[in-house]
């Protein structure tokens, strides 16, 4: 890969070739994308995916990376990260806010201005674009319940607004994900009154019950398979017995199976040979098969 073989030409914001995507996942994972694209304004975007659908370059859109297993050989095209788009408005129970917002951070002021619907989400190291599109959630909450609207721009670089309905939420999926009809830019949330103090409280003890059960003091992506139908992969993954097994380095936890942490210098086919590995043991074990809920590109 070289980064001859396309340009940019054109106001997109920064741009840095040959960027390592280990930098941009929290796996600490993944290749180079041959240019990543910071772009500050919409307008930019949109600017871009006409560009990218004009001269046929592969576009690939990074939230925060913490759902994302980039192979080793990087990523061929542009790699499109939003995290300059960072506004944020209340006003009353509704919110607006742009998809490179971090949702602790959505959480946070919501919850202090005394808004219920996110104190789940305070864990999660997950952008509003890349929450809104995978349905992130936990402890009983999920994006689906306080999404309102979402402003997607088209590969074409036109402004869409999808209503919550026509996403079509289910179990860590939308039809954002399914269909990929282009680049969440910002979403609406529509939230209800109540006493920030105890919201800040049912924060904490949630925050602090993943501090107990999941490795965070080292890298990885969250939960690496799906939970299948009224079950769980990591208890399935445990009782195959496949905690603390590894490859290179590339650990299944033995704080939490479904977590697999990248011990230091881990690569992508490390990550993608355990993940093998696993399911294969739980499929002679348990007879299941494990979906893998990390988006796998490259
Ligand atoms: C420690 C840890 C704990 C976690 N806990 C949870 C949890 O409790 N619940 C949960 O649901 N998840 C959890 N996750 C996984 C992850 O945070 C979520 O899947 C999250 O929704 C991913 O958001 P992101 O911004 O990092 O997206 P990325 O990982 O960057 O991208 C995910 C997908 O969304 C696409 N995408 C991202 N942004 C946009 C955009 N603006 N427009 C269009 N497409 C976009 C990407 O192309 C990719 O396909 C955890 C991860 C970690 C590392």
């Amino acid at each position: 890969m070289d980064r001859s073989s396309f340009r940019l030409e054109g106001d997109f914001g920064e741009i840095r070739w040959q960027e390592p995507l280990s930098r941009h996942t929290t796996w600490k994972l993944g290749g180079p994308a041959r240019a990543l694209v910071l772009p500050e304004r919409p307008d930019q975007v949109a600017a871009l995916l006409r560009y990218c659908q004009e001269k046929q370059i592969p576009l690939l859109v990074l939230g925060n990376g913490s759902n994302l297993l980039v192979r080793d050989s990087g990523w061929p095209g542009v790699a499109l990260k939003l995290s300059k788009l960072q506004q944020l408005e209340l006003s009353g129970e509704k919110i607006r806010a742009q998809a490179g917002v971090l949702l602790p951070v959505l959480a946070r002021k919501t919850m202090a201005a005394g808004l219920a619907g996110l104190e789940w989400a305070g864990g999660i190291p997950a952008t509003v674009g890349g929450a809104v599109l995978m349905n992130a959630g936990a402890h009983g909450g999920q994006m689906a319940e306080v999404v309102e609207k979402v402003t997607i721009l088209n590969w074409q670089g036109e402004e869409e607004v999808w209503s919550s309905q026509e996403l079509d939420y289910g179990y860590r999926s939308s039809r954002l994900k399914a269909a990929r009809p282009g680049v969440v830019i910002e979403a609406s949330f529509r939230l209800t009154p109540a006493d920030p103090v105890q919201l800040q409280q049912r924060a904490q003890e949630l925050l602090a019950w993943r501090q107990q059960h999941q490795p965070l003091n080292l890298p990885s992506c969250g939960s690496v398979f799906k939970n299948p139908p009224g079950g769980s992969a990591g208890r399935l993954i445990e009782s195959a017995g496949c905690k603390g097994w590894q490859e290179g380095q590339i650990q299944v936890s033995p704080v939490h199976a479904n977590f697999f942490v990248n011990l230091g210098g881990g690569t992508a086919s490390e990550a993608l040979r355990l993940m093998e590995r696993v399911q294969a043991r739980v499929a002679q074990v348990h007879g299941i098969k494990l979906e893998p809920e990390v988006q796998i590109v490259g």
